[in-house]
């Protein structure tokens, strides 16, 4: 008998096929691809460290518009957008709403940053 296949439960999900169920990761009673999973999770840590350490009072459904743009529309790196966002966190810069994320994404000193944080990571060195 085949496989039981299962309809992704992510909103925003991109991936055309259907998920196997030894595949799927269940979150409430939901099935997720592994990757639809993984951006729900990376999307609600950028919300919660919003809440949590930029602005409490913020218009959560406005925020959450703001990442989905960025996120699904601009199609901003979403590791990029998180690393960003912990960023400014760090050196305590001024956010005076949800858009300035736009500007945040588009940070080129926090771009420099990332990309010296990854190729730390995968243990490269500078070339010069
Ligand atoms: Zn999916």
């Amino acid at each position: 008998m085949a496989e039981k296949q299962y309809v992704c439960g992510y909103k925003h999900c991109k991936i055309h096929n259907k998920i196997p169920a030894s595949e799927a990761v269940i979150v409430g009673n939901r099935r997720y691809h592994i990757q639809c999973a993984e951006t729900r999770e990376k999307l609600n840590e950028m919300r919660d460290l919003y809440i949590d350490n930029i602005d409490k009072n913020v218009a959560i459904v406005e925020l959450v518009s703001v990442l989905n743009q960025l996120i699904f529309t601009k199609n901003v790196n979403i590791d990029y957008m998180l690393f960003a966002m912990k960023n400014v966190v760090l050196r305590k810069l001024r956010i005076k709403s949800p858009y300035t994320l736009h500007y945040i994404a588009e940070n080129k000193q926090i771009q420099t940053l990332w990309i010296k944080e990854n190729k730390r990571k995968s243990g490269e060195t500078f070339a010069n």
